[in-house]
């Protein structure tokens, strides 16, 4: 009876639900979790695991300043996630870098941290020519034209952190109902009635975290969604010595000595499939990048959707129409975990809405 009688329904079983809803069981409250399931679209089982902040939010200071925090918040939250699950995200935070090939590359992004430094207390990097990148990750090409290092930078481990999410979540009392696809939302009397594959579950609040699902289910609850998918390819090789230190943009070793490679950008629908000229181009710029991986084999690839609003930014809001119903999506959810943890789940409570959220609500898509 108590998980169709909760608190709180988080929908979607992601990055982002889970950190929500692992932030709520810590304001006390009764959760439960349905997710669709494994044959879903999910980023959250398929990203690079940056936690990074040089970059984000150059032409958006609200974002820029959420981005931040959110990686500032994550050391702490690391320990609490352990902490609450037994399980390592492997999160760390010693800075990480960017690499250009090309002197151009290299001016434009140096002009857009001068940007984002202009408006972000607190943002810190160092446009590092080839030599300087060679001091941080002397495995790199003396033949690049440099990067920009920023010490506010880190990685985790997504699947694990994923995993931890889950954990904690279970451990702290929530449940977790998995293959339980929400289909209609109805709401009489302050109260929201969920029609799923699984059990019916009444609630006084719902945040609607589904990923790409929300576009469908915001309406029901009178807010407005509009994510689009794009994809990203990623490929992951063998495990080499270690050679890398810092993460990189589109190059990370992971702590087992695999060596995570991917950031292509691509608006191609709902197919998260791979294609071998895009993989070959990351690879040839990797190896352009890291000479060394040349002799490295490759042994799994996989495309992922990534959940983009129109405007690239986060979407945050509570419906005016349906009280206690809540949508929240981003592009980054790994880097927005802490936040989403520590504030979101807190606003969602009953708590006032933070002032770091105030412009991320669905009216900026309105005509
Ligand atoms: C290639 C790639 C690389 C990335 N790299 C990074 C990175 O380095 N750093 C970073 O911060 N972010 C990165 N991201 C983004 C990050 O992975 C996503 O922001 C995050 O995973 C989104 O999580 P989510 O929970 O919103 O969505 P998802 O992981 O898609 O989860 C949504 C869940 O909702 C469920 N669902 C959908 N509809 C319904 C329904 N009707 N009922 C019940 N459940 C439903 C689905 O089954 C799914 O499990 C990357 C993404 C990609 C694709």
């Amino acid at each position: 009876m108590r998980e169709r009688h909760p608190d709180v329904v988080v929908v979607g079983g992601g990055l982002v639900g889970l950190a929500i809803a692992h932030g709520l069981l810590r304001q006390k409250l009764r959760v439960t979790v349905c997710d669709e399931g494994d044959r879903d679209f999910r980023a959250s089982r398929g990203n690079f695991g940056l936690v990074w902040v040089q970059g984000k939010g150059v032409n958006s200071p609200p974002y820029a300043r959420l981005t931040s925090h959110s990686a500032r918040l994550w050391p702490d939250y690391a320990r609490q996630l352990q902490r609450d699950s037994g399980i390592d995200p492997g999160h760390t935070r010693r800075g990480g870098l960017s690499l250009c090939l090309e002197i151009d590359e290299l001016a434009e992004k140096s002009a857009a941290m001068a940007a984002l430094k202009a408006h972000t207390p607190g943002f810190d990097y160092e446009v590092l020519d080839a030599a300087g990148v060679r001091r941080f990750l002397p495995g790199a090409s003396p033949d690049i034209a440099g990067g920009i290092y920023s010490p506010q930078d880190g990685h985790v481990n997504p699947l694990q952190t994923l995993h931890a999410l889950l954990a904690a979540f279970e451990a702290l009392g929530g449940t977790y109902l998995p293959r339980c696809r929400v289909d209609d939302v109805s709401h009489r009397a302050g109260a929201f009635s969920l029609t799923t594959s699984g059990p019916t579950l009444q609630t006084a609040r719902i945040v609607l975290a589904a990923g790409l699902g929300n576009a469908r289910l915001a309406p029901l609850v009178g807010l407005y969604a509009p994510v689009l998918p794009v994809r990203g390819q990623v490929m992951i090789t063998e495990r080499v010595a270690p050679f890398l230190p810092y993460p990189t943009t589109s190059v990370r070793q992971t702590t087992e000595g695999t060596v995570q490679i991917g950031d292509s950008q691509e608006r191609v629908g709902l197919d998260d499939g791979t294609l071998p000229e895009v993989l070959v181009n990351m690879a040839r710029r990797a190896i352009a990048l890291f000479p060394l991986l040349r002799s490295a084999q490759v042994v799994r690839t996989w495309g992922a959707l990534r959940i983009m609003t129109p405007d690239g930014l986060p979407l945050y809001e509570e419906s005016r129409s349906h009280p206690g119903a809540f949508v929240a999506t981003c592009h980054s959810g790994v880097t927005l975990a802490a936040a989403h943890s520590e504030l979101i789940a807190p606003w969602i409570a009953g708590n006032d809405a933070p002032t770091l959220l105030e412009t991320f609500d669905g009216a900026r898509f309105a005509l």
